[in-house]
């Protein structure tokens, strides 16, 4: 429509107001925009919210032609196109999931000029007849939509993204322009290496959401727990609660509606006509509570998400931030709330170990998991964190908007307690060469005669009852820092707690182990055990 940037410009700020009816730019989108506009190759990382879909949408309005979207979500594809027609953008679509003439249709409309955006699925860009299809058109834009889909390190990757640097190659001069959530600087290098963008200009905006709310409280009971935060500050309100199998989501979508609230369960055991239908009321009704396995929410774009519950440890901070990130994208207050407990690291090291991958790549889950452990037992401002994780400067003072900042949690010197933990399974390990898990530990060092203690004689030893100054649950909060400062480990199937090199410097008080204060359990300590 116009040509040259200073017209582009005005042209980007009037598709603005007149087709999205928004009144300002946020954030780099106007200096994405503008770049992309006069031409330039572009990666854009924002967080998840941030307004990707405007940094290619508008230029593809303003520049000649038709901007080609590649995207993995083919069952979003539908709704974004419905939702840019409703807006009088004339878009289309190709994918797998159409009929023969619907497709005819979008490829004569492509063909005469006549649709301001396609949007394809990945693999389409296999078959020669796509490409031809594109070659016969005229292009203004390719955007990469979740660019981060060509990692292959990442649990998101598609291989046909390897496929998108031909596009560099036989369009050179179409502007390219990458997005993605995902923050990592490795990944950045990637997605430029392999999507051949070496020219492109980076634009990434912070990654902090301030109206999120981070809050993680250590796991007793979940899901009363989970109830608990629903009922007394978000009844009526729309969310996502995350847990890592099917059956606990199952479990927990029935737990919630016995207790009157509307909550639906979604993963990849319902079969697809289920799934598309939770995912529609998600998105159309007031106030439904999705319990979901990480397979939901990928591309969902609904604004007013309350919160987001983890009722399980993600196995990453970047998974963290990603699901978390679906709350609030309206900028309205929201809480990421989430139970966390000596359990979740048990099973976390467990799957780590058993789970396939070479050595390099259990290092790597490890490491992961490791900044997650570590955000999870932190002192300090959890947001502070998160945003360092990802190469960003927090604020000195705390956020004031995280658990961490608004009830500063009491520290102690865990040192002895430490010790007592450690001499004890090395008087089983090592002396007697006995595999236990946490439970025979702490009933040791409680100095329970259960039947379990009695049968293998653990009343005899030096350490049995020297706990009895913390109560249970604040010896399986020894336990569960032990394990995430990485002081204790866990073995084998049964979770048999081991020593680690580490240890060794507890033992000989060469070092400090500083903890934080658990919160006094709930007298049924047995049955709170869980966490
Ligand atoms: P992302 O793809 O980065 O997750 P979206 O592009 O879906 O984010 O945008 C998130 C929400 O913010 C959408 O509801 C979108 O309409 C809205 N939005 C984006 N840019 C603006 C803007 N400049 N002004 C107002 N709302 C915006
Ligand atoms: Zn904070």
């Amino acid at each position: 429509v116009s040509e040259g940037p200073a017209v582009a410009g005005s042209g980007a700020l009037a598709a603005l107001h007149r087709v999205f009816g928004y009144d300002a730019f946020r954030g780099e989108q106007e200096a994405v925009i503008e770049h992309v506009v006069a031409g330039g190759d572009a990666l854009v990382l924002m967080p998840t919210g941030g307004g990707k879909s405007l940094c290619y949408q508008i230029p593809a309005l303003v520049r000649p032609g038709t901007g080609v979207v590649v995207s993995p979500l083919i069952a979003l594809m539908q709704d974004q196109v419905d939702a840019l027609r409703a807006l009088g953008v004339r878009a289309g679509f190709i994918n797998s999931t159409q009929g023969f003439d619907e497709r005819r249709t979008v490829e004569a409309e492509f063909l005469a000029g006549e649709l301001d955006l396609l949007y394809l699925a990945p693999e389409r860009l296999r078959v020669d007849a796509t490409l031809d299809l594109l070659s016969r058109g005229k292009i203004s834009v390719f955007a990469i939509d979740e660019a981060h889909c060509v990692s292959q390190w990442g649990h998101d990757f598609r291989p046909d993204y390897l496929n998108l640097s031909l596009l560099g190659e036989r369009w050179p001069d179409v502007p390219r322009i990458a997005l993605t959530a995902t923050a990592t600087r490795a990944t950045h290098e990637e997605i430029t290496q392999r999507l051949n963008l070496p020219e492109a200009r980076h634009f990434v905006a912070s990654f902090d959401r301030p109206n999120i709310q981070y809050r993680i409280v250590p796991k007793a009971d979940p899901r009363k727990q989970l109830l608990a935060f629903l009922r007394e500050e978000h009844a009526g309100d729309a969310g996502i609660v995350y847990c890592l199998s099917r059956n606990s989501v199952d479990r927990t979508a029935e737990f919630l509606t016995a207790n009157g609230i509307a909550a639906v369960p979604y993963h990849a055991g319902l079969d697809a006509a289920t799934r598309a239908r939770h995912q529609s009321r998600f998105l159309r009704e007031e106030g439904l509570v999705v319990v979901a396995t990480i397979a939901f929410g990928m591309g969902i774009d609904k604004p007013d998400v309350r919160f987001v519950a983890h009722l399980d440890l993600p196995k990453s901070i970047e998974g963290y931030y990603q699901e978390t990130g679906r709350a609030g994208r309206d900028g309205l207050p929201s809480t990421a709330w989430m139970a966390y407990g000596l359990n979740d690291v048990v099973q976390q090291r467990k799957l780590i170990q058993s789970g396939e991958g070479d050595e390099a790549f259990r290092r790597r889950a490890a490491s992961h998991l490791d900044a997650m452990l570590a955000l999870c037992e932190t002192v300090r401002c959890r947001r502070g964190q998160l945003l360092a994780y990802f190469g960003q400067d927090p604020t000195e003072e705390g956020c004031g908007n995280c658990d961490t900042c608004l009830t500063p949690p009491e520290t102690w010197d865990g040192t002895v307690a430490a010790q007592k933990v450690l001499s004890t399974v090395v008087r089983l390990q090592r002396e007697r060469g006995q595999k236990f898990g946490t439970v025979q530990i702490v009933d040791i060092l409680l100095g329970k005669r259960t039947a379990k203690v009695i049968q293998f004689d653990h009343d005899q030893l030096s350490v049995f009852g020297i706990g009895d100054d913390l109560a249970e649950g604040e010896w399986r909060g020894v336990v569960r820092q032990l394990l995430a400062q990485g002081l204790l480990a866990v073995e084998g199937e049964y979770g048999t707690l081991v020593l680690t090199e580490a240890s060794g410097e507890v033992l000989r008080r060469e070092r400090e182990v500083p903890l934080r204060k658990e919160p006094k359990r709930p007298t049924t300590a047995r049955s709170a055990g869980r966490g």
